[in-house]
């Protein structure tokens, strides 16, 4: 059973605390092997990821099968049905609209009355590599929400490594690859694909920011690789929030709910109402669905250990118990849901009223997926456009502008015993009383 809650019981903040407080996610501790790997990779190159995937993937490979060729890229596309190659190129539409309106102005500039002119310019990464897992959890639409972002952003160079298991391959992730305009796909999983995109081998040549999901042995990569180059996050096991009202169809908040306990056992889908009744009738129609389901061992243990049911003396209430969640994505299934968005601070995205389930936002309405989990919304937000990008601030000194604001640095340079700082800004104010006095 789910846990029950209603906040007006006597005991609900402890309850609640310890509700926020679970630990879902049992990570076995792979650091020591990990480091082992991204040694090996450092040492040997293309010789140790070789090594590495017939070990872990059952496939033999040379320097030159490490990525697809275009003739195999163009074989297996050749597989997808046309229905799902349109769905695919509607999602990858919408996606590349909403992220291109991400983008901000190239580059700001501004003049001081001091004569001083400041500024800032942003410039893409030159390079990017997606991870893509292998096997069951492959998904197309990742590819999309990673590497369309990246494009929209300027990324000159896309390379993509996804593991193919005793060289099984999704010809779904290919054509996701080729409409976001991905330049590479390496068949290469696990740390040492990390390894090899953040430090390059013989034949991999280094990217300078990795993103996208993948097991434990490639987050623990990521964090190691981590300064080398940039990474997104390290995204946690999938949750949903429904804050809903009477006027909610319950067997359609009850499918919302267990369409992300399917994701993962270690999922979470809680529910907030201040309707007991309605409530109720959710966790029926709930019950009824999941046995439905052909993941339904997977939704059912999510459920019945993380899923929640909270009471609330009403909507405000729901939403600032929401607000300490911080969930990954927040559907509102109420009345009024712009109303009640407005008292949402913390959450990786909002589907605001019934007819926005937050599977739309999983694949075509534009939105990125890859969201912030573990009540990391708090402080961070979903992969956009702006993480391919970098920020450089710009500043230009007239004479004028140097004698106004140049004292100050010099005092606060010897104030930091730093000498040569207080020269380089003297030498210059020097000059200037110099060819004043000339003058
Ligand atoms: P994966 O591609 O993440 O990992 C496969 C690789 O793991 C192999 O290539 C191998 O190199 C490495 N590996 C396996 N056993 C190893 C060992 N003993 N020692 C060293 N390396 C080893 O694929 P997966 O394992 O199927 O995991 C997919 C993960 O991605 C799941 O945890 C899933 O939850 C997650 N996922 C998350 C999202 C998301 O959006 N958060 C989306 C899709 C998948």
């Amino acid at each position: 059973m789910p846990h029950f809650l209603a906040t007006a019981d006597a005991d609900f903040e402890t309850r609640f605390t310890a509700l926020l407080g679970m630990k879902r996610e049992d990570s076995p501790d792979v650091d020591a092997a990990v480091a082992a790997i991204i040694a090996d990779v450092r040492t040997r190159g293309d010789a140790a990821v070789i090594a590495l995937t017939e070990k872990f993937d059952r496939l033999s490979l040379t320097p030159e099968t490490l990525a697809f060729s275009p003739a195999e890229i163009e074989a297996e596309i050749a597989k997808v049905p046309a229905a799902e190659r349109a769905a695919l190129e509607l999602a990858a539409e919408r996606i590349r609209t909403y992220h291109a309106r991400q983008m901000p102005k190239a580059e700001e500039r501004w003049n001081e009355p001091s004569g001083a002119e400041l500024g800032w310019r942003w410039t893409p990464v030159s390079a990017a590599g997606l991870y893509v897992p292998g096997g069951l959890a492959s998904y197309p639409s990742s590819v999309l929400m990673n590497a369309i972002p990246a494009k929209v952003a300027g990324v000159e160079r896309l390379a993509i490594a996804c593991p193919t298991p005793g060289g099984a391959v999704n010809p779904l992730v290919l054509l996701a690859a080729r409409l976001a305009g991905v330049d590479t796909v390496y068949r290469i999983g696990g740390a040492q694909a990390i390894a090899a995109l953040a430090y390059g081998t013989e034949t991999i040549t280094p990217v300078d920011k990795i993103t996208g999901p993948g097991n434990a042995f490639v987050a623990a990569a990521k964090r190691r690789v981590f300064g080398k180059v940039g990474i997104d996050m390290i995204a946690g096991p999938s949750e949903i929030l429904v804050i809903a009202d009477g006027t909610a169809n319950p067997d359609w908040v009850a499918i919302d709910l267990l369409s992300q306990a399917e994701h993962d056992q270690s999922a979470q889908a809680l529910l907030l109402t201040p309707d007991a009744g309605f409530a109720t009738e959710v966790v029926a129609a709930l019950e009824a669905r999941l046995a439905t389901l052909e993941r339904r061992e997977i939704a059912g243990a999510s459920w019945r250990d993380f899923g929640a049911v909270i009471v609330t003396r009403d909507l405000s209430e729901a939403a600032a118990l929401s607000n300490r969640v911080a969930p990954e994505h927040l559907e509102l299934c109420v009345a009024d849901p712009e109303a009640l968005s407005a008292e949402i601070t913390h959450a990786g995205a909002i589907f605001l009223g019934q007819w926005t389930p937050e599977a739309i936002g999983d694949y075509v309405g534009g939105p990125n997926h890859v969201l912030p989990t573990a009540r990391s919304a708090r402080f961070s937000s979903g992969l956009s456009a702006m993480d391919f990008l970098k920020r450089t601030t710009l500043a230009k000194m007239t004479p004028e502008a140097l004698r106004a604001i140049g004292p100050s640095a010099e005092i606060l340079a010897t104030s930091e015993s730093l000498q040569a700082h207080g020269l380089s800004v003297r030498a210059r104010l020097d000059a200037l009383n110099c060819a004043e006095a000339l003058t």
